[in-house]
């Protein structure tokens, strides 16, 4: 049995997955099912970040995956945004990454600049 919080909504229900059959008890809801399950065989998660920006009115562009991405390629994608540099003008929800470490999620402006 594996206990965790899920973290899809505010509400923080307290699960507990049965690893071997993928039973999840203690959800609210059928997305806290599917975090559970998902937790167990294949965690996932949104990286968001900054990334530096040239001829901006910040020094830095706040950023983030439009789609999660394997919980074990999150410290790579943190290095790619380390080492990106954005210029301005830069529009939200602009692909500034695409396919950022061969997850398939693109890294997007979270804001104008
Ligand atoms: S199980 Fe449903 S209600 Fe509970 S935290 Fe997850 S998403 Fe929210």
């Amino acid at each position: 049995m594996k206990e965790m919080i899920c973290i899809v909504c505010p509400r923080g229900c307290h699960l507990t997955v049965d690893e071997e059959t993928l039973t999840v008890k203690g959800n609210s809801c059928p997305r806290g099912e599917k975090y559970g399950r998902d937790e167990v065989t294949a965690p996932t998660r949104t990286v968001t970040g900054t990334v530096a920006v040239e001829g901006g009115l910040h020094a830095r562009l706040p950023v983030r995956t439009d789609k999660p991405v394997p919980k074990e390629k999150m410290f790579d994608v943190m290095n790619a945004l380390h080492s990106y540099t954005a210029a301005a003008p830069v529009r939200l929800g602009e692909v500034l990454i695409a396919d950022v470490c061969g997850t398939g999620a693109n890294i997007i402006a979270t804001r104008n600049m």
